[in-house]
């Protein structure tokens, strides 16, 4: 039969978690944390079921959670954004992207990204029959090189995507790649598609360069982010969209079709957790800095050399030292010969480059992260 996605398969992530399990292994591959969120907001969620909160919530969210997010827009970047008009809460971040995609991408249009890009872009642009116009980043530095981006645009590029903390390089953007950005869309009518799921994942003392502080940038951008990652609660399926009123209207009409709303009892407990805990996204730095650093040290007496990461809980490492296998291939040979799953990196590219690299998750608990460490310095 004629697929609409030719090129798409099971996911990655699908994929190395179940080969995880069926070897027993440490799984370090699909990106989600072994340990739970703040339990005052787990007990917080039973509250709110128990309270008879199970119906329906509001179509662009709950407005307690609405506030809640504008009001941690404005503490962490500056920027004032209204929670009735230009916020949405969604099921996940997944959701959001798909969703402002669909709601401006027409037959034709080009949207440019960078690879590796993860991977939920691509297939969003397919099927709303926009041409995905990927632009490769060059390890091991990933930098984006604004004058290519300037050389792929063309008089059909509706929107540019961008994610940073990048999954799964671990890069982080800068002031100068705003600025450079800023210059090119300047007097165009591109759209930002900014995916900063990472965005309390930050390191080094580094401020993350969101979008919402640039306000040329932000009255043009859908900006993502994923309380999955920031409240360890990848399961739950909760992210949201900040954008202008007029691209928030047209983002709500595919979000009410593609899921109407979202669970109602986890948005009233993160609203009421996000209300008395306005540190939580504060501490996150320290707290998977510390992870990082535990794992990297055990690493450098390995075989695998690595820059530590800028930013997001993975780490990228070179296997050249190790193996000349494809990426692909080295992963499944590090499952049987290590006992842990990591992610090849290859799979985030259209073209990939000549690379070695593998990624591991490192939000995990020490002793995982011990064990996975002393088992990958052995090969
Ligand atoms: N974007 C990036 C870069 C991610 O790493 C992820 C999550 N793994 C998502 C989007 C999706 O987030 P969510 O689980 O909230 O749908
Ligand atoms: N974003 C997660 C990762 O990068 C995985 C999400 C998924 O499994 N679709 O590992």
């Amino acid at each position: 039969p004629e697929t609409k996605l030719p090129r798409v398969g099971t996911t990655i992530f699908t994929q190395m978690s179940a080969l995880a399990q069926a070897h027993q292994a440490i799984n370090l591959s699909q990106g989600f944390p072994d340990f739970d969120g703040p339990q005052v907001l787990l007990e917080r969620v039973g509250h709110y079921i128990r309270q008879g909160d199970n119906q329906y919530a509001p179509m662009s969210g709950v407005p307690s959670l609405c506030e809640a997010i504008a009001a941690k827009v404005e503490r962490c970047y500056g920027r004032r954004v209204d929670a009735g008009t230009e916020v949405t809460v969604t099921s996940g971040a997944t959701e959001a992207l798909f969703a402002a995609i669909a709601a401006v991408v027409r037959p034709g249009d080009e949207v440019i990204l960078f690879d590796p890009a993860y991977d939920s872009y691509d297939p969003a642009i397919t099927l709303n029959g926009g041409k995905a116009v990927h632009i490769q980043l060059m390890p091991p530095v990933f930098a984006i090189d604004w004058e290519a981006v300037a050389r792929a645009i063309t008089p059909r590029t509706r929107m540019i995507i961008l994610n940073t903390p990048h999954n799964p390089t671990g890069q982080t953007l800068g002031p100068d790649d705003l600025q450079a950005l800023s210059e090119l869309v300047a007097d165009t009518d591109i759209l930002l598609l900014a995916d900063e799921v990472y965005e309390h994942i930050v390191f080094d003392g580094a401020a993350h360069q969101s979008i919402n502080r640039y306000p040329d940038l932000a009255q043009r951008s859908f900006i993502v982010s994923s309380f999955g990652k920031t409240y360890h609660t990848t399961g739950w399926k909760i992210g949201y969209c900040v954008a202008p009123a007029p691209l928030t209207a047209e983002l709500r009409k595919v979000h009410q079709y593609l899921t109407f709303s979202t669970s109602t009892p986890m948005q009233l407990a993160l609203a009421d957790f996000m209300r008395t805990d306005t540190e939580h996204d504060q501490r996150l730095p320290a707290f998977y800095q510390a992870r990082r650093d535990r794992f990297n040290a055990q690493m450098a007496s390995s075989r695998f050399r690595f820059t530590p990461a800028a930013g997001t809980y993975f780490q990228v490492m070179d296997y050249s030292g190790i193996s000349n296998l494809p990426d692909t291939e080295f992963v499944l040979w590090l499952i049987e010969q290590a006992g842990v799953a990591a992610i090849p990196l290859s799979v985030f590219c259209q073209q990939p480059p000549e690379m070695k690299l593998i990624r591991f998750c490192f939000a995990k608990s020490e002793t995982t992260l011990d064990q996975a460490a002393e088992q990958l310095c052995k090969i």
